[in-house]
C-alpha cells in the first residue's frame, strides 16, 4: 500500500519518493509475473484512506481475513500505531521479524543489556564471529578485529574514481517521477538526476560493479573528499539494503570473496563488511533500544534554528555549499559529508537536534528513523550524551582541509582562525567547546582540548569567542515549511 501519510510526515527529497514508491511497482509487478496475487493500493487510487492502519483495515474487509500478517515496521511510530491495531481489528495481528537485517532484536537487546557500555565495536566482533565473515577459526582475519586507522588516507590529486551505474528510469520509474513532480512539486531536491536501482537486478549490478571497480580503494579513501566528485569510492548501496532489495549478507560475502581472491586489500573488505554488520546493525539495534526517548535527547541543551543554507545551499562555506548540492541532485551525500560538515556545522553552531533530524530525514534517499535518527542525534549531535559515541565529533577546519580539497578554493581561509575571512568552522569549534565545558571537560578524549584553550592568552579567547558570535549573528533561520508543513 502506497499511503500519503507516509509520503508526508516530513516533506521527503522528491527522488526519495520517486524510489520508494517505484521499487515497491516493480516488487509487485514481479510478483505478479511469478504468479503471486498481489492486491496493490496505488496512492492516487480513489478509496486509499492515506494511513496504513484504514488500509490494513480495508484489505482485512476486501478478503474476509481471518489474521493479518505483517513484517515489523522500521519506526517506532509505525510499530505504535500498528500495535493499536489489535484491539480494532478483529482477527489476529502476527507481527514477524524484519529478515533485512542479520541481528533480531531479542538479540540485541540481550547483548546490550550484558554491556555496561554500549560500544559498537564490541557489537561488531560478536558479528563477526556469528556470521563468520573475515574469520580464521576464533581469530580475525589478517590478525586484527578493525582496519580504521588504514582507513583515514587524504584524496590524492587528480584522483578519478569509477562512476557508480546509473539507472535509465523505465516506464514505471516515469510514472511515478510524474506523479512526484505533480503531488510533491513543492518538496526539496531534484529529479533530474534519478538513477537509483529500483529492482533487485539492478541492485545486484550495482553491487557487482561496486565489488569489481570502487571496493579495492573504499577503505583507504572512505574518509575522504572531493569538490564535485559525490561518491568516491562508496558503494551508493544503502537505498537498495534498506529498501530490501538487497540482501545485506550477501553484500559482505561478496566483498569477502573478492579478498580472498586477492582482488581487493584486507583493509577495504574489512571496512565495508564493518558499516554493514557492525554499524548498520548497531544503529538499528540503538534505535529501538533507546526509543522513545532518543526523538526528544538534546543533551547539549542546543537551541538555534537550522541555518537556510541546508536548504538553499547558498553559503560561501564551500565545503557546506557541495554537500547541500549533492544531496539536492542526488539525495545522497556520503558518510563524511554527513558527519564530519553538514553534521559538524550543526554541532558546533549549537542547532536544536529535531530540526536537524527533520532535516536529515527528509533529504536522504536511505533516510528511514530508524537509521537516521541514531546517525543524526547521536553520532552527529552528540545529543544522548554519549550513550553511541564516545566524543562529539567536532571539529575546526583542520579537519576539512585534511580530508578533503574543499578549503583551497574556498570564499574563507582555513588558515585563518579567527576575523574577517577566517573558516566558520574554526571559531565555532572553540564557541563550542567553551559553551559545553561543564558537560565535556572530564572527557579524557576531548580534555586536551580544554588544556590548549587554557593555555591560550585571554585576548586570544576574546578573539575566537567574539568571531563565533559573528557567525552565529549572521546565520539566517530556514524559512518554515520546508521539511514540514
Ligand atoms: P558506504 O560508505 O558504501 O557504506 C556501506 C554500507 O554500510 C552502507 O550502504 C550502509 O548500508 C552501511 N552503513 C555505513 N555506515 C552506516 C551507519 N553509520 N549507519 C547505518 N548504516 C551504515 N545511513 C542510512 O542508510 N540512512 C540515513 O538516513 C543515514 N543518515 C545518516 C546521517 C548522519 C548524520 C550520518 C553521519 C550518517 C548517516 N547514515 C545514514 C550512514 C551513512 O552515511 C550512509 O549509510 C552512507 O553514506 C550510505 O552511502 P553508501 O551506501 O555509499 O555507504
Ligand atoms: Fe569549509 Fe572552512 Fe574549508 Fe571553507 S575554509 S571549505 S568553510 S572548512
Amino acid at each position: 500500500m502506497e499511503v500519503a501519510d507516509e509520503t508526508t510526515y516530513v516533506k521527503h527529497h522528491k527522488a526519495k519518493i520517486a524510489l520508494i514508491l517505484s521499487a515497491m511497482r516493480h516488487f509487485a509487478a514481479w510478483l505478479r509475473e511469478e504468479g503471486w496475487h498481489v492486491d496493490y493500493i496505488m496512492l492516487e487510487d480513489a478509496k486509499n484512506t492515506g494511513s496504513f492502519s484504514g488500509e490494513i483495515f480495508r484489505a482485512a474487509q476486501r478478503h474476509g481475513a481471518s489474521a493479518v500478517r505483517i513484517t515489523e515496521p522500521g519506526e517506532w511510530r509505525v510499530m505504535k500505531s500498528l500495535e493499536g491495531l489489535k484491539g480494532p481489528l478483529d482477527v489476529p495481528l502476527d507481527i514477524l521479524p524484519d529478515d533485512r537485517f542479520l541481528c533480531s532484536l531479542p538479540e540485541f537487546y540481550t547483548w546490550a543489556q550484558s554491556r555496561s557500555t554500549l560500544r559498537m565495536e564490541n557489537f561488531y566482533r560478536q558479528m563477526r564471529r556469528k556470521t563468520g565473515l573475515l574469520m580464521e577459526g576464533d581469530e580475525p582475519a589478517g590478525g586484527q578485529w578493525n582496519y580504521d586507522e588504514e582507513n583515514r588516507a587524504a584524496p590524492d590529486k587528480g584522483m578519478n574514481p569509477p562512476p557508480a551505474p546509473k539507472f535509465t528510469p523505465d516506464a514505471i520509474t516515469r510514472k511515478v517521477m510524474e506523479m512526484v513532480e505533480r503531488r510533491f512539486g513543492d518538496h526539496f531536491g531534484s529529479l533530474d538526476h534519478f538513477g537509483w536501482p529500483v529492482t533487485a537486478r539492478q541492485a545486484q549490478e550495482a553491487l557487482c560493479a561496486f565489488i569489481e571497480d570502487r571496493l579495492p580503494s573504499f577503505g583507504k579513501y572512505q574518509d575522504a573528499m572531493v569538490h564535485g566528485s559525490d561518491d568516491l569510492f562508496h558503494s551508493l548501496l544503502s537505498t537498495s539494503i534498506n529498501l530490501g532489495i538487497l540482501d545485506p549478507l550477501e553484500c559482505c560475502r561478496r566483498a569477502q570473496q573478492a579478498w580472498l581472491d586477492g582482488k581487493v586489500p584486507l583493509n577495504a573488505a574489512e571496512g565495508f563488511i564493518r558499516q554493514i554488520i557492525g554499524w548498520r546493525e548497531y544503529i538499528r539495534g540503538m534505535y529501538w533500544l533507546e526509543m522513545p526517548e532518543l526523538a526528544d535527547a538534546n543533551a547539549l541543551g542546543a537551541t538555534r534554528a537550522l541555518p537556510d543554507f541546508y536548504w538553499t545551499g547558498e553559503t560561501d562555506m564551500r565545503c557546506v555549499a557541495d554537500c547541500v548540492r549533492s544531496t539536492r541532485e542526488n539525495a545522497h551525500a556520503h558518510h563524511i559529508q554527513r558527519l564530519m560538515v553538514l553534521g559538524n556545522f550543526a554541532l558546533i553552531a549549537g542547532v536544536r537536534p529535531q530540526e536537524v533530524e527533520d532535516w536529515f530525514l527528509a533529504v536522504y534517499a536511505d533516510a528511514y528513523e530508524w537509521v537516521e535518527l541514531p546517525n543524526v542525534a547521536a553520532m552527529a549531535l552528540w545529543a544522548d550524551k554519549g550513550r553511541l559515541a564516545t566524543k562529539p565529533y567536532a571539529a575546526s577546519g583542520n579537519y576539512i582541509n585534511k580530508m578533503s580539497d574543499y578549503c583551497g578554493e574556498c570564499t574563507y581561509a582555513v588558515s585563518r582562525k579567527t576575523g574577517e575571512g577566517a573558516c566558520p568552522f574554526n571559531p565555532l569549534y572553540w564557541d563550542f567547546l567553551v559553551r559545553n565545558r561543564k558537560l565535556l571537560e572530564s572527557n579524557h578524549r576531548i580534555s586536551r582540548a580544554y588544556a590548549t584553550w587554557d593555555r591560550m592568552k585571554p585576548e586570544r579567547q576574546r578573539e575566537y569567542l567574539g568571531s563565533a558570535k559573528e557567525v552565529l549573528d549572521g546565520l539566517v533561520p530556514a524559512a518554515n515549511g520546508w521539511a514540514r508543513d
